[in-house]
């Protein structure tokens, strides 16, 4: 099989050496303009690639599998006790694991895809997730369920759309079963729904309808001066305060079948995957399918031959084309020759524009790109990129018969261009969004997670203490803002939209500043220059890199004291801050002795981390990770890393079944009080980071064992305002199912946080 990497290099042997940049056009067009012989092998492996990388399912073998799961779903489903409550529960949401394994094992096997989404939809609609339920329904239709059987599928849906409160669809639904042959068991719930939709009508008629006004908050203008084009305040702005939200129409998420495909949402009960490309597309419903059809219409071949994740940057560039190329169009079609119509398009692109309203295809059109300044390896692999995505949709899409245009090879010149433009000005401007997680070891049906749906079971809050980095998106608008080591914004991503708050009092005519890299708390300064440069091409002059002492706070949370003179120091070499997250073993030396330190409290703390649903080994990792303070001092990363480790291990045992008595309480909301302070120094109150450890407060203060102050309480209550909109149901009902109450009762009344 032939590799990327492979292929990349043999053409880059074929393409000469591009030693002046004029534009991407003329970059791109070197590799249309080689000699015959080499042209011809340069076309033959960019085809040679795209065919070996096709990757074919025995789809019988699928189907066995996905059929094992249904079936093995159907025994716990038919096995569910009747009698006691929460056994059935926890049979129901193992059924739905089991029937989701099914439906994204099944592949594009329709007989199994329509029996496993009847199935999960039936377990589904039991545990009360109506809406998950509904879609199941329709998606065994799509897929063939027999029509002789088709009633319970529309019964159920029937049922759903009422406790939904959806008259439209449940009108809809029972008209259709009006007109069919029921049994009279069938006849007697049709009666039952019949009576319900009355009653919803009456309802709804006596209601009225809500308005939604629509948030907008117009408090800073883009300006274009000699700076270059930056954002500043129009007037002052409070901490915390939301600046600007910006809505994207175009992201991809960056881990397959994690999150929807269309709308990002990261809360998948009921994943429904695009059954051609092998589940590395997934949704949230059905509705996200259908709105993203049509992008995925380009790229679904490439997503079976999984060819993005190769790319990078540049599956982004793609989507971004494929975004915006209509509005774009608009100049394309002017120009008579190729490098008219490019030149139409940048003379558009180089103009000032009030941003605060121009379209995200505008916005995105005039983003700056440094490929003038790469090195000319650098630009020819994303010149092959673009030329491979561009032959890719030449080859196997419908995407030019789309475009509707002529002059094709005027246009193969155009879209590669365009790719490599946009992934040029990604590589500069483009973001990558964070969200809490459930941990990875779980999985969203695990059976002792769930009491409802978005309800979680006491103790169990803290499997959701998971960051991950989960999106790549293009915010053409956030782009305008400059960077500070410092940044004077903070930014929380619910799906495609992205809120920037103010992260400090900023005065009226302030600049406002991002920061493109790790900021002066998380990295030296030496180490931001170096990706600044090599990145964005430039040197930050921010008062944080100028200052006589620039490394002052990253170093504070990195300081030993060695083991064998006393003497405090800090790592001398930038691979050795982490050490404990890389593989190699890295000997940290002191720099005045230059002894080798031992860290040997390192391991037995480590040890101990296994055993944590033993009170001896607790009580034992208690007294070592005090002992910690002699070798770490203030709040270590590391200390802060091994307390976080140990508060996770030891929730985890008892949820686990560990019981834990006063001494447990007491030494982990010691170690939660550091870690938590720690945190917000390193990372701010309002970072994932500290949203994330602050599950650990929630299932401390819901066991009725961690006194919160109602200031606590209520910082926690704001933080849960910034996770995006499903997760934060989850956040909300727990808080208010188990912390609210108990701070209730101790005195700290209207503490109930909103959804
Ligand atoms: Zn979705
Ligand atoms: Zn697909
Ligand atoms: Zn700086
Ligand atoms: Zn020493």
């Amino acid at each position: 099989m032939l590799t990327l990497s492979k292929v990349f290099g043999e053409q880059n042997e074929l393409v000469p050496f591009i030693a002046s940049y004029k534009n991407e056009l003329e970059t791109v067009k070197v590799l249309h303009t080689l000699p015959a012989a080499k042209q011809q092998r340069f076309n033959e492996l960019t085809h040679e690639l795209l065919d070996s990388l096709d990757d074919v399912h025995d789809l019988k073998a699928c189907a066995e599998r996905s059929r094992s799961n249904r079936e093995h779903g159907n025994a716990v489903y038919t096995k569910r006790s009747k009698t006691n409550e929460s056994d059935r529960r926890e049979s129901l949401l193992l059924a739905c694991h089991l029937y989701t394994q099914a439906i994204l094992q099944a592949e594009n096997v329709h007989e199994e895809l329509c029996l496993g989404y009847a199935n999960r939809g039936m377990a589904l609609q039991e545990f009360g997730l109506y809406k998950e339920a509904y879609d199941d329904c329709e998606c065994a239709l799509e897929y063939g369920y027999p029509q002789k059987l088709q009633h319970k599928l529309i019964m159920r849906q029937a049922h759903c759309a009422w406790q939904l409160g959806d008259v439209h669809k449940l009108s809809e639904h029972l008209s259709w079963l009006e007109q069919q042959q029921l049994n009279a068991g069938y006849v007697n719930q049709l009666e039952q729904l019949q009576q319900q939709l009355t009653k919803l009508q009456e309802q709804q008629s006596s209601e009225p309808k809500e308005e939604l006004a629509s948030e907008q908050v117009p408090s800073l203008s883009a300006h274009s001066g000699i700076k270059g084009r930056h954002m500043v305040a129009t007037q002052s702005i409070q901490s915390g305060d939301i600046i600007f939200k910006e809505q994207t129409a175009c992201f991809v998420p960056l881990e397959p079948g994690l999150i929807c495909q269309q709308c990002a949402a990261s809360v998948l009960y009921a994943p429904i995957p695009c059954s051609q490309c092998h589940q590395r597309v997934v949704y949230c419903s059905r509705r996200c399918r259908q709105l993203n059809e049509q992008i995925h219409s380009y790229e679904c071949a490439g997503y079976k031959k999984n060819l993005f994740t190769l790319l990078g940057v540049s599956h982004l560039a793609l989507r971004m084309v494929l975004c915006y190329v209509q509005e774009w169009q608009t100049e394309l079609v002017r120009g008579s020759s190729v490098q008219e119509k490019w030149k139409m398009l940048m003379d558009k692109a180089r103009k000032c524009y009030d941003w605060s309203s121009a379209s995200q295809g505008l916005l995105s059109l005039c983003m700056m790109s440094h490929l003038d300044k790469a090195a000319s390896e650098e630009l020819i692999y994303y010149a092959l990129c673009a030329n491979l995505l561009q032959v890719y949709l030449h080859k196997c899409t419908n995407f030019y018969e789309q475009l509707g245009v002529d002059a094709r090879e005027d246009w193969d010149l155009l879209i590669a261009a365009l790719i490599l433009r946009c992934a040029g000005q990604l590589l500069c401007n483009g973001h990558v969004g964070d969200t809490i997680l459930l941990r990875s070891q779980c999985h969203m049906m695990e059976s002792k997670l769930w009491r409802a749906p978005f309800r979680l079971h006491l103790g169990q809050m803290h499997k959701f203490d998971s960051v991950a980095l989960t999106t790549a998106l293009n915010l053409p608008y956030l782009a305008l803002c400059n960077h500070a080591c410092a940044p004077s914004i903070r930014l929380h991503c619910d799906g495609r939209a992205v809120s920037c708050l103010a992260a400090k009092q900023i005065e009226a005519d302030e600049e406002i500043f991002n920061c493109y890299t790790l900021d002066y708390r998380n990295s030296s300064c030496a180490m931001r220059q170096a990706q600044l440069q090599q990145t964005f091409k430039f040197r930050c002059k921010c008062i944080n890199c100028t200052g006589s002492k620039p490394d002052e706070i990253f170093l504070s949370f990195n300081r030993y004291r060695c083991e064998f003179c006393a003497h405090i120091f800090v790592p001398s070499k930038q691979e050795e801050f982490k050490w404990w997250e890389s593989e190699s073993n890295l000997a940290i030396k002191c720099s005045k002795c230059q002894a080798t330190q031992l860290f040997n409290w390192y391991g037995i703390l480590r040890n101990t981390l296994e055993f944590c649903s033993e009170q001896q080994q607790r009580r034992k990792a208690y007294k070592a990770f005090e002992e910690l303070d002699t070798w770490l001092l203030d709040y270590h990363s590391l200390k802060l890393h091994l307390a976080q480790q140990l508060i996770a291990a030891c929730l985890t045992a008892k949820a686990d079944g560990a019981t834990f008595d006063d001494i447990d309480y007491k030494q982990l909301s010691r170690i939660l009080d550091h870690l938590l302070a720690g945190v917000a120094a390193q990372h701010g109150a309002d970072s994932m980071t500290y949203i994330s450890h602050l599950t650990y407060l929630m299932d401390l203060a819901a066991f009725g064992k961690y006194k919160c102050s109602s200031e606590q309480l209520r910082a926690v209550r704001t933080a849960i305002n910034y996770l995006p909109t499903d997760t934060k149901r989850i956040f909300v009902n727990y808080y208010n199912d188990f912390i609210e109450q108990r701070s209730a009762a101790n005195g700290n009344a209207n503490a109930n946080a909103n959804a």
